[in-house]
């Protein structure tokens, strides 16, 4: 019989290792391949490119029932210019590219790139260009970024050093508390059609879930303190989840404390509304696109007064230990949940 292996043992991440494994790169321009949230493409002897790609796909990304086209046609860009950000680049170009079944009819489209237009002018981006073609399930929506950056400011996944501090932008764990309070709705919504929602006080959350927004604000700002990342990425899967990437590519050990994660109170007061811990939910909830990266402690000073940048913790040099201090004091071993699409 013919060996079958199931997608879901390796997970996603699994999956792309699998395929990084057997890609090899041959120009010489192509400076930084799969791996990061970009790759880096020499430009001039001191510039390069970043590019970088995302899809969405109905049912498995977003749930058209509750989440406004207009949105969705926001959020999409929002996401690949998150990952320009992430290597402390500016996000110039975008091309979109749509899938769409005969449900969907020309004010729709018109809605979506209404969206998208709105958040390439918000970010400074130009739409140069893309693809049409029909599907047969829903929508789907695939973008591709083109940043640029000096290649010195470049901040890579790998660069994190021993003693360094942990940043992390925002706050984190609101776009998973929204998710859940939208699907919750749509449940009570199906349930008994004439019920209206009071989601006034999980505005701040829903919010957060539909309208995420690049952090290309803290790019400007680290370059115009003069603080270069040493390692940087965007929060899309968790915080656990990112921490992992970061300790695994630069190989080094985090220590990060408990009561410095920043949660806002909303989210925090919904988590126990729902039952749910609202640290574990900062820890492994997605889709915040907030900004996590290190610095070396002598930077340290030249940003502690931003009122968007938090220090979480440090990094050490023992591998494999990645630990949470609880607000008690106990030392936990960190967990990368993150969002596998592949698990069920
Ligand atoms: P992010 O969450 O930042 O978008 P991903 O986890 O999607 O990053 O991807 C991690 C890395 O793997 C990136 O460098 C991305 O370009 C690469 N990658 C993801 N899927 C594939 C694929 N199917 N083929 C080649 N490279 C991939
Ligand atoms: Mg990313």
């Amino acid at each position: 019989m013919e060996n079958r292996s199931e997608i879901s043992q390796l997970g996603e991440f699994g999956l792309i290792e699998r395929l990084r494994g057997n890609v090899t790169l041959t120009n010489p321009t192509s400076l930084v391949g799969i791996g990061d949230d970009a790759a880096v493409i020499q430009a001039t002897d001191d510039e390069c490119i970043l590019l970088s790609t995302d899809m969405l796909v109905e049912g498995v990304h977003f749930d058209l029932s509750y989440v406004p086209i207009h949105h969705l046609g926001y959020k999409s860009v929002a996401v690949n210019v998150s990952d320009i950000a992430a290597m402390n680049a500016k996000a110039e170009q975008i091309t979109v590219s749509i899938a769409l079944s005969n449900r969907f009819s020309v004010e729709a489209v018109d809605a979506l790139y209404a969206g998208i237009r709105a958040a390439c002018e918000s970010y400074g981006v130009d739409l140069v260009g893309g693809d049409t073609t029909s599907s047969t399930s829903g929508l789907i929506i695939s973008i591709s970024v083109m940043g640029r950056a000096k290649r010195d400011q470049i901040a890579y996944r790998s660069g994190a050093k021993v003693n360094d501090i942990l940043c992390v932008t925002g706050d984190l764990g609101g776009a998973f508390m929204g998710l859940q309070v939208l699907e919750r709705e749509k449940q009570v919504f199906l349930a008994d059609p004439n019920m209206q929602p009071d989601m006034e006080k999980y505005e701040y959350m829903v919010g957060r879930q539909l309208k995420p927004e690049a952090r290309m604000d803290i790019v400007y700002d680290l370059l115009e303190a003069g603080v270069k990342p040493t390692s940087m990425i965007d929060v899309s899967d968790g915080l656990a989840s990112e921490l992992f990437h970061i300790v695994k590519s630069s190989g080094v050990g985090v220590r990060i404390y408990e009561d410095k994660i920043p949660i806002d109170h909303t989210t925090y007061e919904t988590a126990v509304e729902f039952n749910l811990d609202p640290v574990t939910c900062a820890l492994n909830g997605g889709e915040d696109y907030e900004l996590l990266f290190t610095i070396s402690k002598d930077d340290q000073e030249k940003i502690k007064n931003h009122p968007d940048i938090h220090f979480i913790g440090y990094v050490h040099d023992r591998k494999d230990q990645n630990v949470l201090i609880t607000k008690q004091g106990t030392v936990v071993p960190l967990r990368a949940q993150g969002w596998d699409h592949f698990k069920g």
